[in-house]
């Protein structure tokens, strides 16, 4: 049986099994940490992977290159009217077994969504105390299904994205 973050819709359990799956494919340690999930209106579940790069600014998060698939593989432009929820997964190995837990999205991201989807879902991280300073362990590719299934304290809380940056004011275009 598959283990939920506590928070977790149940309607929302097919986005973090395809973000994990797809971590459980393509992480690699310093360059794909996170996958997204987006689930369109129309019932579509688009990805993105993290990609890191060795200049930090040509980084780019999982969130914006998931933006980008659903409006790749859709039929008009209207990137605000189709995204409905975001997830977003972080995998980091430690000592004693790699961990899960839902990923807030970073300040740029913030923007990018507020721009663009300011009424999508999305959900964040809420730790039950004071982030814990755990070291990391870095670890070699794996494949297939060895994500061990151990999560992170703390619960996922789904907000409305325009929730993220209070003062925003929405962009014109
Ligand atoms: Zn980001």
């Amino acid at each position: 049986m598959n283990v939920y973050p506590m928070g977790l819709r149940p309607e929302d359990e097919d986005l973090w099994d395809t973000a994990v799956e797809l971590l459980a494919r393509t992480y690699r340690t310093d360059r794909h940490e996170v996958a997204a999930a987006i689930r369109t209106r129309g019932g579509r579940v688009v990805t993105g992977v993290h990609l890191a790069g060795s200049a930090g600014r040509s980084s780019i998060c999982a969130e914006g290159i998931g933006l980008g698939a659903v409006l790749a593989g859709a039929s008009d432009a209207d990137l605000g009217g189709q995204v409905e929820t975001v997830l977003a997964v972080l995998y980091r190995p430690f000592a004693d077994g790699g961990a899960l837990r839902v990923i807030a999205p970073c300040g740029v991201c913030r923007e990018l969504l507020f721009d663009y989807c300011p009424n999508a879902r999305i959900y964040v991280h809420r730790w039950p105390g004071e982030p814990p300073n755990t070291p990391l362990v870095a670890t070699g590719r794996f494949s297939g299904f060895d994500l061990p299934a151990r999560l992170v304290d703390g619960q996922a809380v789904p907000v409305r994205v325009a929730k993220l940056l209070p003062e925003k004011n929405l962009r014109s275009w």
